[in-house]
């Protein structure tokens, strides 16, 4: 099967390089039958990173206008990527994916979605230098989403391991680092059905497989959740980056189906 939509896209409202429009058109060239856009929700504490308050109005009235000029020949939604410290509306939108970029210390905020030696330096500061004690403060915070808002689907669920292929930062295979996660699982999936398998690392040459990791993976299918996929694309050549190579592996590991949005809901896909 061909994967024909990603509900996970940023334009030049937030951090993407392509336009909406553009992101359509590279959408259609290549066979999708849907798209949706998920720009940044506006962060306070890190205004650079996100939409702008008034940028969000006209993203909507952007896709808004989009939706009608492409009615009939492709299906175009309205998505947010929330991150949880936002205090924004999550209402109007087709769907919201809800995300943990910052940790926050009393009234700093710190975003770890970044390079290697950023988050190093977070760890020894934060952490003194305890990578473990990192990824519990991140999966605890990701635990509480639920309480932040109602959200469709938990974007890019071990964000943390962005560097670990290269970089040690805690073992991810020990009991301590998956038991952290697992509590995160079971505490979220209580409210939120949908996971997404995500690209985007790979995209950006950070990553050779997608998130979640494959011991995650098989804890969402040993407890029946619901997987979408996406790239979390920046830029339009990477809208189905390493779609193909990820259903592989999600066939690999077991998994049956794979969902997608549609006008009716989420719908489920044979693998
Ligand atoms: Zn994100
Ligand atoms: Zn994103």
């Amino acid at each position: 099967m061909k994967y024909r939509q990603n509900l996970h896209t940023h334009t030049t409202f937030c951090d993407g390089k392509d336009t909406p429009e553009e992101l359509v058109e590279a959408a259609i060239a290549k066979g999708f039958d849907s798209i949706g856009f998920s720009g940044h929700s506006y962060m306070f504490y890190a205004p650079e990173h996100s939409m702008s308050i008034a940028g969000t109005e006209q993203y909507r009235a952007e896709i808004s206008r989009l939706k009608s000029k492409y009615a009939g020949v492709i299906d175009i939604y309205l998505g947010l990527e929330f991150d949880l410290y936002s205090q924004v509306s999550l209402e109007g939108y087709d769907y919201i994916i809800g995300s943990v970029h910052y940790l926050r210390f009393g009234n700093e905020y710190v975003g770890f979605d970044r390079d290697a030696e950023t988050v190093k330096n977070i760890i020894r500061r934060y952490f003194g230098g305890d990578g473990m004690a990192f990824a519990r403060e991140y999966y605890h915070t990701l635990a509480q989403l639920p309480s932040y808002g109602k959200f469709d689907i938990v974007g890019h669920f071990d964000l943390i391991t962005k560097h670990i292929e290269h970089e040690r930062l805690f073992d991810t295979g020990s009991k301590e680092y998956l038991g952290y996660a697992i509590e995160a699982i079971d505490s979220i999936s209580k409210k939120i059905s949908f996971y997404e398998v995500n690209t985007g690392a790979i995209a950006r040459g950070y990553r050779t497989s997608p998130y979640p990791s494959a011991p995650l993976l098989k804890e969402l299918k040993a407890r029946n959740l619901k997987l979408i996929l996406s790239s979390d694309c920046h830029s339009r050549d990477k809208l189905d980056c390493e779609f193909d190579s990820a259903l592989e592996l999600l066939r690999e590991i077991g998994l049956r189906e794979i969902y997608v949005m549609t006008k009716k809901g989420f719908d489920g896909l044979l693998l």
